[in-house]
C-alpha cells in the first residue's frame, strides 16, 4: 500500500479486511484514496463527518438467481447483481455487463468508478454498475432472449426512471437493451426512462450508440490541444473492437488520424494503412464475428493471436496515441514500457480501468499525456443521462444536438479535471484531478445529509 496519510491508511486497511478478496476493487479504490491525500487535510469537515469510509462501502448490493432454458430444454442458472454504490447526487446510474468473468468484486470496482466519473459529468446521477457472469458469446438469440427477460424479471423490482437506471457495457448492446426493456415495460407496465441505450424507434438517443468513442476522441482532442498538438497525422493504436472502440476509430480517423490497429479476445490486427472499419462493422458488429477475419479481405494486414498471457501484443505496435477500449487491466508496466519506447505522446482509457497502477505510473513519470477513464470515456453516460432527459420531456433531439452537447461536457470535464490538478498542487496530472473533482461534489452531498 503507498498511502502516506495515516486516516487513509485505516480506511483502506478497513476496505481490505472487508472485501479481502476483491483485488479489482481494493485497486481501484486505493487508486482513488492515493488522490485523495491532497484532500483530506484541507477538508477535515469530511474526514469528521466519516465521508470518505461511507463512500467506499455500496449504498446496495443486490445478488439473484437467473434462471433460464436453452434451445435443448435444458435448464441454466446464472447469477445476476446490481451494485447501487452512491445516490448522493442523483438516482444510480451505470451499465450492466454480461460477460463470464463478471463478480462482485468487478463490479464494485466498476460501480465505485462511476460515482465519481457521473459526478464529473456535470450532471445529476449517482453511480451504479451490473450485470451476470452470462455470456451471450455463442448463443441463439432466442436464448439470449430468454435469458435477458428472466434477469429482468428480477431486476425490475429494483429500479425505476428516479431510482436506478441501468445502460449497456460489455456483452449489453441494443439487442440486449432491447429485450431487457420489453420485459421490463411488460411487467412494470410502465413506458420509462428506466433503461438507457434504447433503439430510437422506442425512445433512444441519437449519438449514444457513438457517445463513449466520439467522447473519449473529444477528450483525447482537448488533451493534446492543451499542449498544442492535435490527431491530425498521427497514428492510433486501439485495442478491443466493440462499441466504444469502434466509435473511437471513427472519430479518430475523422479528426485526421490513422488508426493502425484493433483487436478482440483472441487477437489483433495491424494495417499500417489504415484500419478499413466498414469491414470492421461487418465483421464484429453485424456477424459478431471474430477480428482474425479481417485478414481475408485486408490481405497485406496482419493478425496475431494473443499469447496465453491476454491481449498485450498490441502495445508493442509503435504508435503516437493509444486509447485502450477492451477491458480492465490490459496494459501491464511492461506495456507502458513498450509504448513510451515507441515514441507515444498520449494515452486516453475508453474502458474503465485497462491501465494497471504500474503503468500509470510510467506514463506520469514520462510526461505522457494520460487521459484517466473516469474523465476520458465519461460521455457514453453523459449522453445517457441527455436520453434520460429527452424522455423525461417527450421529445427528441438531432444527431447533430446531441453530439454538441457531448462536444461540450467533454471539454468541461477536462478543464475540471486539469482545474483540480492544479487547485491540488499536481498541475496536469488528470489522474488527480478527476478523482479530485468527481470526489468533492459527491462529498459535499453527502456532507449536506449528515449520517445516511
Ligand atoms: P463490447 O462488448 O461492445 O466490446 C468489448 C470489446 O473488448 C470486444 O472487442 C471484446 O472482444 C474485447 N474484450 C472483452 N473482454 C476482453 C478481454 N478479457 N480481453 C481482451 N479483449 C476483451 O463492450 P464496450 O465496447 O461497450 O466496452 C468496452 C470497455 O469500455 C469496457 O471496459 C466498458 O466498461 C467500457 N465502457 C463502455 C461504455 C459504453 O458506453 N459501452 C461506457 C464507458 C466505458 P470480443 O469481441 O472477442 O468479445
Amino acid at each position: 500500500m503507498s498511502l502516506k496519510n495515516s486516516y487513509l491508511q485505516k480506511v483502506y486497511e478497513d476496505v481490505a479486511q472487508r472485501n479481502s478478496n476483491e483485488s479489482e476493487f481494493l485497486q481501484a479504490v486505493e487508486e482513488v484514496l492515493e488522490s485523495l491525500e491532497l484532500v483530506v487535510d484541507k477538508r477535515p469537515d469530511l474526514v469528521k463527518a466519516g465521508v470518505i469510509d461511507r463512500l467506499v462501502e455500496p449504498e446496495r448490493l443486490i445478488s439473484f438467481r437467473v434462471p433460464w432454458v436453452d434451445d435443448q430444454n435444458c435448464p441454466k442458472v446464472n447469477r445476476g447483481y446490481r451494485v447501487q454504490f452512491n445516490s448522493a447526487i442523483g438516482p444510480y446510474k451505470g451499465g450492466l455487463r454480461f460477460h463470464p468473468s463478471v463478480n462482485a468484486s468487478i463490479l464494485k470496482f466498476l460501480g465505485f468508478e462511476q460515482t465519481f466519473k457521473n459526478s464529473l459529468t456535470g450532471l445529476a446521477i449517482g453511480g451504479a454498475k451490473g450485470g451476470a457472469d452470462f455470456d451471450p458469446k455463442g448463443k441463439s438469440d432466442a436464448e439470449v432472449m430468454r435469458f435477458c427477460q428472466s434477469f429482468m424479471t428480477e431486476l425490475y423490482r429494483h429500479i425505476d426512471s428516479d431510482t436506478d437506471v441501468p445502460a449497456g457495457d460489455i456483452g449489453v448492446g441494443a439487442r440486449e437493451i432491447g429485450y431487457l426493456f420489453g420485459q421490463y415495460k411488460r411487467i412494470a407496465n410502465q413506458f420509462s426512462s428506466v433503461l438507457t441505450g434504447k433503439g430510437i424507434s422506442y425512445g433512444g438517443s441519437l449519438a449514444r450508440t457513438e457517445a463513449t468513442g466520439y467522447g473519449l476522441c473529444y477528450f483525447t482532442q482537448e488533451m493534446l490541444e492543451h499542449e498544442g498538438k492535435t490527431f491530425a497525422g498521427k497514428r492510433v493504436v486501439i485495442s478491443g473492437s466493440g462499441n466504444v472502440a469502434i466509435y473511437a476509430a471513427e472519430k479518430a480517423a475523422a479528426l485526421g488520424a490513422t488508426v493502425i490497429a484493433l483487436s478482440d479476445s483472441k487477437g489483433f490486427i495491424h494495417d499500417p494503412k489504415g484500419v478499413n472499419l466498414a469491414l470492421i462493422k461487418v465483421i464484429k458488429l453485424e456477424n459478431r464475428g471474430r477480428i482474425s477475419e479481417y485478414v481475408k479481405t485486408e490481405k497485406h494486414a496482419e493478425y496475431h493471436e494473443n499469447a496465453a498471457s491476454g491481449g498485450h501484443g498490441i502495445w508493442k505496435i509503435k504508435c503516437d496515441i493509444a486509447l485502450p477500449c477492451a477491458t480492465q487491466n490490459e496494459i501491464d508496466e511492461d506495456d507502458a514500457r513498450a509504448l513510451i519506447e515507441s515514441g507515444c505522446i498520449a494515452v486516453a482509457e475508453g474502458a474503465n480501468m485497462p491501465s494497471m497502477p504500474g503503468a500509470i505510473t510510467r506514463f506520469l513519470k514520462a510526461g505522457v499525456l494520460f487521459g484517466p477513464a473516469k474523465a476520458a470515456n465519461a460521455g457514453g453516460v453523459a449522453t445517457s443521462a441527455i436520453e434520460m432527459s429527452q424522455n423525461a420531456m417527450r421529445l427528441s433531439w438531432t444527431f447533430e444536438e446531441v453530439d454538441a452537447k457531448l462536444k461540450g461536457i467533454m471539454v468541461n470535464i477536462f478543464q475540471s479535471a486539469q482545474r483540480a490538478s492544479a487547485d491540488y498542487g499536481v498541475p496536469g496530472n488528470l489522474v488527480a484531478g478527476a478523482n479530485i473533482a468527481g470526489f468533492l461534489k459527491v462529498a459535499d452531498a453527502m456532507l449536506a445529509y449528515g449520517i445516511v
